[in-house]
């Protein structure tokens, strides 16, 4: 009896908070429904592609015609990555793309507390049952974290990492180099840009240690790739990783 009361009360509050403030979409901020879903609204989550087979097995790019079977992407067929294989939650376009810049340059902090989860549960299905990872958020740089307040990778990363067998460490990595965005470069200068750009502050917390790497968003696996280097030099195991959206192949 107790418990229904205490229900009730907290709903009465939620209902006038509603009332002041309408909840809207975390997407395009449209303002939602009596009775729809908090979060996003049906429109935006039409609109999230996941980044479903068939994909490259390695580096997770999924192919745009959306048929036949996973297959070696031309770029890891040439060079596989330094990591073992890397997996996307949502193809980067459409929804998923104004989802990762309104987390990213609108500070909507609250889509790391709707898609982690989703990140998670990605994570847990995906990963080999004996790997029991150490989560590694890709790191910003400084001055980037200074001008942004926050880490988007870190908000999620925190969600991989609270399942079971997990661990987090966002102080292992560093970021070096203040690096232009990578939307405004090409495939060749993107690669040399983060190059060398990664270091392992405390390669003893790395040692030997499976590596989850989490990041908002891949374009290319350059960034991942550069941070496993850093990651195997400094003597971890195996990398894998985990982002939020993945750039369909070229
Ligand atoms: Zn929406
Ligand atoms: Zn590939």
């Amino acid at each position: 009896m107790k418990h229904s009361s205490a229900r009730e009360s907290r709903e009465e509050v939620r209902r006038w908070i509603d009332l002041v403030y309408p909840p809207r979409c975390a997407v395009c901020e449209r303002f939602l429904q009596p009775g729809e879903a908090r979060g996003i609204c049906p429109g935006c989550r039409d609109g999230l592609k996941e980044a479903g087979p068939p994909l490259c097995p390695c580096c997770g790019v999924p192919f745009e015609a959306g048929t036949g079977e996973n297959r070696l992407c031309e770029r890891c067929l040439r060079e596989r990555p330094a990591y073992e294989a890397a997996r996307s939650l949502f193809v980067y376009e459409g929804a998923a793309l104004e989802a990762v810049h309104r987390f990213k340059y609108g500070g909507k902090t609250r889509l790391a507390k709707i898609f982690g989860p989703r990140l998670a549960g990605l994570a847990r299905t995906w990963l080999p049952p004996d790997v029991q990872p150490l989560v590694v958020p890709v790191p910003l740089h400084l001055r980037r974290l200074r001008e942004r307040g926050f880490n988007q990778s870190l908000l999620l990363a925190r969600h991989v990492a609270a399942q079971p067998g997990c661990a987090l460490d966002f102080l292992a990595l560093r970021r070096n180099r203040y690096t232009p965005p990578q939307a405004a470069l090409g495939r060749d200068e993107r690669r040399g840009n983060v190059q060398a750009a990664f270091e392992v502050e405390t390669p003893a917390a790395v040692q030997d240690r499976d590596i989850l790497l989490v990041d908002d968003v891949s374009t290319t696996g350059s960034t991942l790739d550069a941070c496993s280097r850093a990651l195997l030099r400094a003597g971890a195991r195996r990398i894998f990783g985990l982002t939020l959206a993945r750039a369909p192949a070229p």
